[in-house]
């Protein structure tokens, strides 16, 4: 077998996969007696699958295909930068011109202070980096016990050791013997899941609050950060009450802890702002950030560290640490030249003015199925919950994530990529999606829930 095997059928390429290839998150058996779906071209907003099927992506691939599929200035400039410098590190008091060009243009983008960037390939790889820069930062201030970070259940920051460490998903946790030492979290803003009777204000305070009571349990001498993404993406595109992240900063800054937003998912544009910090006002002293920069087409991720962070770190002799893919120029040649599109084009202009306004009212719409509670979009990010009576807040009574799985499969059924965490339904589409398609994407996600909720009828699950 020497090259891609696009001419083989889909049962062939079906059998290969099962055969070879380890699925990510997946339980392997089990996909190989169904069969994967074969992805094979994409353009604009919508998916091809081997058999020739349209799908709308209602998730940019994983939250990352911002500008859309098909962008042939992209593949051009990948190309030329292969033709003319493949590759070359960064360690050896080395650089190259599109990782140097690519650190200036996000230092202008990114909120005041914020000019510095460590690169990587992904947001997991960012998360170990700030795990180890912001411990090597307070090292450096003649600090070394500040070495705790604090993060929140339900938060996702990647599947490294690092990242998933950081993350406060129970089910990875239990995989692995996680979370390694000195990383400790604390509850959600998740309002609809976890408010009770408290207003969702009081709710978002209560949760900031349990930052500050945290950091008095440890002893701030021993705390170095908070991580949290401006909105919890992974977690089911959790949308925190207003008052949570000023009371958050609030916290930060009168304990020194330094903030890390993770941006993976909110950054580049998703929020209408270049960063979701910008959108939510928040001052943090280091972003992730990875996905959207290129908006999928190469891996890029990093870390953006404000400059009173970086002096200390630079001062502090060798950081020792660092990825043979820091910077990579091919990676960083298509991430510059995705961002000069989003900002060209006025990609940021479209969400604000036309596509965040028409997947708001859309989506709202939704909520007049009897199964679905809650919708609610930011930016162009949007999340429901499934549940069987809304206005008391229930909970299915089938285990978690029973009736949100069927409702996926009606998706992929009736063409429309959504997902399912738990029993939320998500969507994440292409910035550059037009009304018309946030009207069919709208449309064929009612029609899945409307099918998946008459199926569980039928099969007496409520
Ligand atoms: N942080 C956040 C907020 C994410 O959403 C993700 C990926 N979904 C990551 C980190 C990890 O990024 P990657 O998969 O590129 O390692």
């Amino acid at each position: 077998m020497t090259t891609i095997q696009n001419h083989l059928p889909t049962a062939e390429l079906q059998a290969l996969d099962a055969a070879h290839h380890m699925h990510p998150f997946t339980h392997g058996d089990a996909l190989a007696k169904k069969g994967a779906r074969v992805i094979t071209s994409a353009k604009g907003v919508f998916l091809k699958d081997s058999d020739g099927v349209e799908i709308l992506d209602g998730m940019s691939g994983l939250w990352c295909v911002n500008l859309g599929y098909g962008r042939s200035e992209l593949a051009e400039v990948a190309a030329r930068q292969m033709r003319e410098l493949p590759y070359y590190n960064t360690f050896f008091q080395t650089t190259t011109v599109p990782a140097l060009s690519l650190a200036a243009r996000i230092a202008e983008l990114a909120p005041e202070g914020l000019d510095h960037v460590f690169f990587s390939s992904s947001g997991s790889e960012a998360n170990d980096t700030n795990i180890r820069l912001v411990r090597h930062y307070w090292h450096a201030m003649g600090k070394p016990s500040k070495k705790i970070i604090i993060s929140r259940k339900n938060g996702y920051h990647g599947s490294t050791m690092g990242g998933a460490s950081l993350g406060g998903m129970s089910a990875m946790h239990a995989q692995g013997g996680l979370p390694i030492p000195d990383i400790t979290h604390i509850d959600q803003p998740h309002w609809w899941a976890e408010g009770g009777d408290t207003s969702p204000e009081e709710f978002g305070l209560a949760r900031a609050r349990q930052l500050e009571e945290k950091i008095a349990e440890l002893g701030e001498d021993n705390v170095a950060a908070f991580i949290a993404e401006p909105i919890q993406g992974a977690g089911g595109v959790i949308i925190p009450p207003e008052t949570y992240w000023p009371e958050i900063q609030r916290i930060c800054d009168a304990h020194d802890i330094l903030l890390i937003a993770d941006e993976v998912i909110c950054g580049f544009g998703r929020t209408g702002e270049w960063f979701g910090s910008q959108a939510m006002n928040i001052r943090p002293d280091i972003m992730t950030f990875a996905k959207g920069v290129t908006s999928g087409y190469q891996p890029v991720g990093g870390s953006i560290v404000h400059k009173d962070v970086a002096a200390v770190v630079n001062a502090a002799g060798d950081f020792n640490h660092g990825y043979t893919y820091s910077g990579h120029p091919v990676a960083c040649a298509v991430a510059l030249e995705n961002v000069r599109l989003l900002d060209e084009e006025g990609v940021l202009q479209h969400v604000r003015d036309i596509a965040a306004p028409a997947l708001a009212e859309k989506f709202a719409t939704l909520g007049e199925h009897p199964m679905v509670a809650d919708p609610r979009t930011f930016g162009m990010l949007g999340g429901l919950q499934l549940s069987p009576d809304k206005d008391a807040r229930a909970k299915f009574e089938a285990p978690v994530g029973t009736i949100g799985l069927r409702v996926r499969e009606r998706c992929f059924a009736n063409g429309v990529i959504m997902r399912h965490v738990g029993d939320r339904m998500i969507v994440c589409p292409p910035l550059v999606i037009t009304p018309e398609e946030i009207d069919t994407m709208v449309e064929r996600a009612l029609k899945s829930i409307d099918e998946a909720y008459e199926g569980a009828k039928a099969d007496g699950l409520f």
